[in-house]
């Protein structure tokens, strides 16, 4: 952190103090936000979140239909030859590990839970391929339950920006963010901060003079 950005965090206040106002401003600015995985289930949206590493939502979005048409529940998918499945996800990058976490995953559920997703962190975190940030985002989307927040590039630039983090590490930045907001608006925060990420607050240039955070982010540039 520079020595500009600390000056403006005093001028700025704490990060609890900064932090409902910052809620309140991006859900007036993003009433829509929510997750951009196209999912109609538990198991679809664990399936797209594995495929969503190092991949952008809308690639994920044109390659799961056809997944999901050949492999529509977890028992399916735990039978799959590699191969196939690898050539079906091939565009979504790193397809040889996906396809080893997809397959495992599917296993997984059949062997340990009978084909039905689970509903909780330490369950969700023993399937292959499913991290802390996974579990967040099937927990929070699919069955509303709000344990963590999802830490994805987006949010990781915008904490450390918006100086409520100084960390890098996404378990870190969590912690760091969990008690500045409400644990039922855990969820929603990371669509909101990824929205902005996608739409103002880009990685290159951020659209400060566009920001509606802009007097209560220390990294502001007006
Ligand atoms: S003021 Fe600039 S750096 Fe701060 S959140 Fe807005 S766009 Fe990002």
């Amino acid at each position: 952190m520079t020595a500009k950005v600390r000056r403006r965090l005093r001028r700025v206040g704490s990060a609890a103090a900064r932090a409902p106002e910052i809620l309140t401003r991006l859900r007036a600015a993003y009433p829509d936000a929510r997750c951009a995985l196209d999912y109609r289930d538990a198991y679809q949206l664990l399936a797209a979140t594995i495929l969503s590493a190092q991949c952008t939502d809308a690639r994920v979005n044109l390659v799961t239909p056809v997944l999901f048409a050949k492999y529509p529940t977890p028992a399916t998918l735990a039978r799959a030859r590699p191969a196939t499945v690898e050539e079906i996800i091939k565009s979504t990058g790193f397809f040889r590990n996906k396809t080893r976490s997809l397959i495992g995953m599917a296993q997984g559920l059949v062997a340990e839970f009978g084909g039905i997703v689970p509903r909780t962190m330490d369950q969700l975190r023993r399937l292959p391929g499913v991290g802390r940030k996974t579990a967040n985002v099937v927990l929070g989307n699919a069955f509303g339950i709000n344990e963590g927040i999802t830490v994805d590039t987006h949010v990781t630039r915008l904490s450390r920006r918006l100086g409520l983090t100084r960390e890098d590490d996404p378990v870190k930045i969590e912690r760091d963010l969990m008690p500045l907001f409400p644990p039922e608006h855990w969820g929603l925060l990371s669509h909101l901060l990824i929205f902005h990420g996608r739409q103002i607050c880009v990685a290159r240039r951020p659209r400060c003079a566009e920001c509606v955070l802009s007097d209560l982010c220390p990294s502001s540039a007006v």
